[in-house]
């Protein structure tokens, strides 16, 4: 019994490591997963359709300079996001996509509110 026992540990202690050394290495996620956002600023219309249809009010839409202009993007803040994807579903040119990053952890709860230019 003991033997067995004793054989049990070093058959653990010769294995490798599980712990994944996170940031470097990463988990790889389901196909269907869904993380934070990504926005073609280039390709946005401005409708704010996405910001209309979020079902919990997560969507700003704010003003940034581009190049023809002044216009009205999506500000997200993700201390809210569901991450349901409808405001990827109802974009009539596909600039807004979730992508498959989870990486979005802050120390300040302030940093959750990401401007169009921060959503690359
Ligand atoms: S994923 Fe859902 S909750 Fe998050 S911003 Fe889009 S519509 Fe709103
Ligand atoms: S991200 Fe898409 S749905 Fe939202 S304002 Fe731009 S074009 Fe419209």
């Amino acid at each position: 019994m003991v033997i067995k026992s004793l054989a049990g540990v070093a058959k653990e202690a010769l294995r490798s490591p599980e712990t994944l050394e996170y940031p470097e290495e990463r988990e790889a996620v389901a196909d269907n997963y869904r993380g934070i956002h990504k926005l073609d600023m280039k390709t946005c219309i401005s409708c704010a359709a996405c910001a209309r249809i979020c079902p919990n009010q997560t969507i700003n839409m704010v003003e940034v300079n581009t190049e023809r202009g002044k216009k009205e993007m999506p500000e997200i803040n993700f201390e809210r996001c569901l991450f349901c994807a409808l405001c990827e579903e109802v974009c009539p040119t596909a600039c807004l996509v979730l992508t498959k990053d989870y990486n979005f952890e802050k120390f300040d709860r302030r940093e959750f509110i990401n401007r169009p230019e921060d959503l690359k």
